[in-house]
């Protein structure tokens, strides 16, 4: 499909490009509800079928039979380290290390306290960190939370419309804290791109790789990022709460200090010293104890996303949500939907999201007939597209089903009008 080709798409066409889709046969390796189209997996991630037998094998035989002896025979302490070197490969971080710990938002304060000091004993008159308005908010949250306790004069700046990024890298800044797909619009940052132009300015880099990694390819050593972090229950597979990673640049390691300075990032845990130590290299980032099933499980999917050609992935990521554009375009034009992912394949991630004035009545009504895909605030209707296990007829039948509830005003009903917890 091209920008210039108008032939209406068929139902047809959706599954004859099904049919040649080299990926397909990965669907098989998850679990999805018969008849449900699941565009959902940029928040949670479908379930592969090999989680329950290794959440079943570290219940039954390591944990109920081995007992604490797992910690060696089973592996368990290794875990995290073995885990993040996996990532590590997945995003191109072969001139640092990676850890699997904690989450996102721990790891975030983590590393961006690190890098806060490593700016502060090169050029202490920085004093800003640079972000994005539109970013998740919980980075925001984090670094505020930081600034407030390191209580030095640190600030955040936001880039938005009235201030581009390039106007808000002065020499002031101490990092830029940047989210590589947005969260809400899928727009996608040229990694290599920010991180020269912040270098430039003397910035430091962390990337956020939350709703990128396992869906676009990432390679933070060619870029030179300086740091990086994100979860694995979204792209990744890892199930409900799976532990997030930090990837930190070698040329950062020996330097690095992170606050949460917990046994499992001491050099000798088991010496029990009174002292901390930090373990040389990216050991120093663990904090403590991990949720081993869940870490277990983790690996399952993030073993699927290495078995499988990046380029490839991102070759289909972009064949679905163009199709999803296309077909928007040509049978929902009569609606109030509004685009608000980039169209340029190059400036977009892997998932689809519009305006339209009722947003949320109609992802209800969706959802309760069988596509799922989430709301976000405001507005935004999301469908996320996960490459290992979304195939062209899915996008037919969520662009139809969508169609019908806009058509015959199905959002209309008062189920669909109140709000959960979560949205
Ligand atoms: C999903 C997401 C998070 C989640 O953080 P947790 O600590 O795992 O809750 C953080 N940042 C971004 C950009 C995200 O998309």
């Amino acid at each position: 499909m091209t920008d210039t080709d108008r032939t209406p798409i068929t139902r047809a066409f959706c599954a004859e490009a099904d049919a040649q889709d080299p990926l397909a046969g990965l669907r098989d390796e998850f679990l999805l509800p018969e008849g449900l189209v699941y565009l959902d997996g940029n928040s949670l991630g479908a379930r592969p079928k090999g989680a329950l037998e290794r959440a079943a094998a570290v219940i039954e035989r390591e944990w109920g039979h081995d007992l604490i002896a797992s910690w060696n025979t089973h592996d368990w302490f290794e875990l995290p380290k073995r885990i993040g070197a996996k990532i590590g490969r997945l995003i191109g971080g072969e001139r640092g290390g990676c850890v699997v710990s904690d989450t996102t938002s721990i790891n975030l304060f983590k590393v961006l306290a690190a890098a806060l000091k490593i700016q502060d004993q090169a050029a202490p008159e920085r004093r800003v960190i640079v972000s994005e308005r539109e970013n998740f908010p919980t980075d925001l949250y984090m670094v505020e939370g930081l600034a407030k306790l390191l209580d030095r004069g640190y600030e955040l700046r936001l880039v938005d419309e009235d201030l581009p990024l390039s106007e808000a890298l002065r020499e002031d800044v101490a990092v830029l804290l940047l989210t590589h797909v947005n969260y809400r619009t899928g727009a996608l940052w040229d990694m290599a791109a920010e991180t020269r132009r912040a270098h430039e300015a003397g910035a430091l880099v962390l990337w956020d790789l939350c709703h990128s990694v396992g869906a676009v390819p990432v390679r933070v050593s060619e870029a030179d990022a300086d740091f990086a972090i994100g979860c694995t229950y979204k792209y990744l597979n890892g199930g409900p709460g799976s532990p997030a990673f930090v990837w930190v640049h070698e040329r950062h390691q020996a330097a690095a200090e992170q606050p949460l300075s917990g046994w499992w990032g001491h050099a000798s845990p088991f010496d029990m010293a009174v002292a901390f130590e930090p373990a040389p290299g990216i050991d120093r980032f663990l904090t403590g104890t991990q949720p081993i099933v869940s870490l277990a499980m983790t690996e399952v999917g993030v073993d699927l996303a290495l078995s499988v050609d990046d380029r490839a992935l991102r070759e289909k990521s972009l064949a679905l949500t163009t199709l999803f554009m296309r077909l928007v375009d040509q049978r929902l034009a009569h609606h109030d939907l509004t685009l608000i992912t980039p169209e340029d394949p190059e400036r977009r991630g892997s998932h689809v999201s519009y305006r339209h004035p009722e947003g949320y009545a109609v992802m209800q009504a969706l959802i309760a007939n069988g596509v799922v895909g989430d709301y976000r605030e405001p507005e935004v209707l999301r469908f996320g597209i996960t490459p290992l296990y979304v195939g062209f007829l899915d996008v037919w039948d969520a662009v139809e089903t969508l169609r019908w509830v806009l058509d015959e005003e199905v959002w209309r009903a008062p189920e669909f009008q109140t709000r959960g917890a979560v949205t």
